[in-house]
């Protein structure tokens, strides 16, 4: 695998690779990795011929006051788990070489960042989309390929594609989750062993919004109530918000058709977890 954390260097390799019609597929990450990436990663392989990751942790998607500085990091960890993968190209740039001075242009997606995880995290959802256009404008691939974990990102990204005419194809890949639902991440590592326990509330919360769909259940305000009401006998976790929404344009519904995301962000002690489901509505 190769290690590259020049632009430059990316840049050149890109050139090479264009020359023998090898399709690419990319996987941007902040590192810390585990299955929920690798799981992209062989995504990436059924639909290109070749994989890149980067693994950068992007300080323009923190506010002041969250965990950048914090944030894991493990890029010796990364490399290996990358290369046994079959990743055959690691990008790993400095703050520096993605950011030589302070960026003043803003991708703004005001209709789809205005509700949700962009409610409590204001500018988030205006530096990632800034970095993941920096890194498909320096990789190039054909397909970038994203998790459903973090679906409002990916409908961010999917969007910005499309209103930009990035050629890439936007592929989002689903949830992969521990035995108890409980979606991994990079920030699981912060849980204590109690709250580790506490946290798979969220994801049995969302399932059980969903049995009651099945069940019949048509109103939104109803599933999150329900959501509401799981998450708040888990004493250790406390719900920051929880909508049924369009899956597309993550518009709250109030009643629903066809198909329903159910999203939820909830702080277990310190840490701040999300998750989604999807569901048809039939
Ligand atoms: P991150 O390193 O957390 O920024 O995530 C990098 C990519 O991995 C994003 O597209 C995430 O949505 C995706 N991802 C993170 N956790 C999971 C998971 N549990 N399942 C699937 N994809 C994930």
């Amino acid at each position: 695998m190769l290690f590259i954390t020049t632009i430059a260097g990316i840049r050149a390799r890109r050139a090479e690779l264009a020359t023998t019609g090898t399709r690419l597929a990319f996987v941007p990450t902040m590192g810390a990795l585990h299955e929920g990436h690798l799981a992209l990663v062989r995504r990436g392989q059924e639909l290109a011929d070749e994989v890149w990751a980067s693994v950068f942790v992007n300080p323009t998607q923190f506010a002041p006051g969250e965990d950048f500085e914090r944030y894991p990091r493990n890029l010796e960890g990364d490399r290996v788990l990358l290369e046994q993968a079959g990743v055959t190209l690691l990008f790993a740039p400095s703050t520096k070489e993605l950011y030589p001075r302070p960026s003043t242009t803003v991708i703004d997606l005001p209709e789809l960042t205005a509700g949700l995880c962009g409610v409590q995290r204001p500018g988030h959802f205006q530096g990632v989309a800034l970095v993941v256009a920096k890194l498909l404008n320096i990789v190039e691939p054909h397909v970038a390929v994203f998790g459903a974990k973090d679906w409002q990102q990916a409908m961010v990204i999917r969007r910005m594609v499309e209103d930009l005419c990035l050629p890439v194809r936007v592929e989002v890949h689903p949830t992969q989750r521990e035995d108890d639902g409980l979606a991994r991440s990079s920030r699981n590592a912060y849980l204590a062993r109690d709250e580790r326990r506490a946290a798979s509330v969220l994801h049995r919360a969302l399932e059980g919004a969903v049995a009651a769909i099945r069940a019949g259940e048509r109103r939104g305000p109803a599933l999150e109530a329900e959501v509401a009401a799981e998450v708040s006998g888990e004493p250790m976790t406390r719900l920051q918000y929880v909508a049924a929404v369009d899956p597309d344009t993550l518009a709250p519904l109030a009643a629903l058709k066809d198909r329903v995301l159910l999203v939820a962000a909830v702080h277990v002690g310190a840490t701040r977890l999300i998750d989604n489901v999807l569901t048809e509505v039939c």
